[in-house]
């Protein structure tokens, strides 16, 4: 079977400096079972909308399956693709995966799109192509949408696979040594790479999809050791951004990994996303001395009122007490902030704003989006600030920069002022790799 994997483009001032993780683990399923799979990799390539219509006419024939994988601001470019794609190859079935699912009913609705992937991918490619081969109904697929006729079809939920079993990202299918060559989040000369520890987040904060669900699943140490080892053999890693959700969910792997890194004398840095409430002075100095060297926590406000209101669980005291930890192991912290959650007053701003000078942390706010799939799109939608429709799908294609729901009493213009001063007045003061 011949499968195209396309890594869809974001409009994004963001360079895409990340390897597409997710189609080089549906890649290594599908090559482990025999299927001949090449890549479009539209966002690294920054690929204009005429090369992609000439590979399609050239090429567009020759897969049976169509596997695009975005995030929901990729829904227009999606739609699009998938029209163009059924042009070219009238059979072969397209599907969609990533957080661009949590659109899925509008994409299967008004696109050429067949399948949405609800979840993981790995089980359901696999699913999918046995399916194809034996001529199966998509019926047999769990964890899926599809079109059937007019009607939307969600078949069973199964659980998801346990992610020891699925096999090391097909980095042959990508120009990682562009990717490896690419700064992301921190100034490193070395080769970097991403990398997952864990899949999924037990907590519930309103503004988050989550992208791999609420149940916290973690690999072993031994198999990511494995994978530690073989990108530093085949591309001179020696950086590593952990990109899990949250990092140090499990305190005891941990402790372990970094045991074993130290213990194997395994020469990296890294960056981990952390949790402030699950760490402690001891597991800190440990992460360091293993080579985490940065470590961003998701602050999003100073405010104790509009961290409730997030349902974020933390508390101020505690964010403040591990970024002093932190900083104490020796680590350059990082926080991400949001401005304009429902509730948000100039009042809880200052405190933000109060929290930045007296931590000297700063990072440039986003102002909030409410996703599908996500509690804040909910309540959105139930007060009628935003509906369901296509077209405000359509609208998340904007720059993140922008402010494209005002979810405050403040005014458009206010709030865009206070975001710029505080852009102004705190950027060069506190950057965003420490002092
Ligand atoms: S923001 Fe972080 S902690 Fe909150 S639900 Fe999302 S992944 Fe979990």
């Amino acid at each position: 079977m011949n499968i195209l994997l396309i890594n869809l483009p974001i409009n994004t001032s963001y360079p895409p400096s990340v390897y597409p993780m997710g189609l080089g683990y549906l890649g290594a399923i599908l090559i482990k079972k025999q299927c001949h799979v090449d890549v479009l990799d539209i966002r690294l390539n920054n690929y204009d909308q005429k090369f992609v219509l000439d590979y399609l006419k050239t090429h567009g024939a020759e897969y049976d399956l169509f596997a695009m994988s975005g995030m929901v601001t990729t829904y227009k470019y999606a739609k699009w693709l998938s029209s163009q794609i059924r042009e070219y190859s009238k059979k072969a079935v397209i599907c969609v995966g990533g957080s661009i699912s949590t659109a899925g009913e509008l994409i299967l609705k008004n696109s050429e799109t067949n399948i949405v992937c609800l979840g993981e991918g790995e089980k359901v490619i696999s699913d999918l192509v046995d399916a194809l081969h034996s001529n199966k109904s998509f019926e047999c697929v769990a964890n899926i949408l599809f079109r059937d006729g007019n009607n939307i079809v969600q078949t069973k939920h199964e659980p998801p696979m346990d992610i020891d079993l699925i096999p090391m990202p097909a980095w042959g299918l990508f120009d990682m040594h562009r990717y490896a060559s690419m700064s992301f989040m921190v100034p490193v000369k070395t080769p970097k790479i991403t990398m997952l520890i864990e899949r999924g987040c037990p907590f519930e904060c309103t503004f988050c999809y989550r992208n791999f669900g609420r149940k916290m699943r973690c690999r072993s140490v031994d198999n990511i050791i494995e994978e530690i080892k073989i990108v530093i053999d085949r591309f001179g890693i020696g950086h590593i951004d952990f990109l899990d959700e949250i990092f140090n969910g499990n305190v005891k792997q941990v402790k372990e990994l970094c045991s074993r890194i130290i213990a194997e004398k395994i020469n990296i840095t890294w960056r981990c996303i952390g949790r402030t409430n699950l760490l402690d002075k001891e597991i800190l100095q440990l992460m360091f001395e293993a080579g985490c060297k940065w470590i961003g926590y998701g602050i999003e406000s100073g405010s104790q009122e509009m961290l409730n209101k997030m349902n974020k669980k933390q508390k101020v005291a505690d964010i403040e007490e591990s970024i002093k930890l932190s900083r104490k192991a020796g680590m350059i912290v990082t926080g991400t902030f949001i401005i304009g959650m429902p509730g948000e007053t100039e009042t809880t701003i200052e405190d933000t704003r109060q929290f930045c000078i007296r931590n000297e942390i700063f990072n440039k706010p986003f102002f909030p989006i409410p996703y599908p799939g996500t509690l804040l799109y909910e309540y959105c939608r139930e007060n009628n600030i935003i509906t369901g429709d296509e077209k405000y799908i359509l609208s998340l294609e904007k720059d993140i920069a922008e402010l494209l729901v005002n979810l405050t009493e403040i005014s458009d213009s206010r709030l865009v002022e206070i975001r710029n001063k505080l852009n102004d007045e705190l950027s060069p003061k506190y950057p965003l790799w420490g002092h």
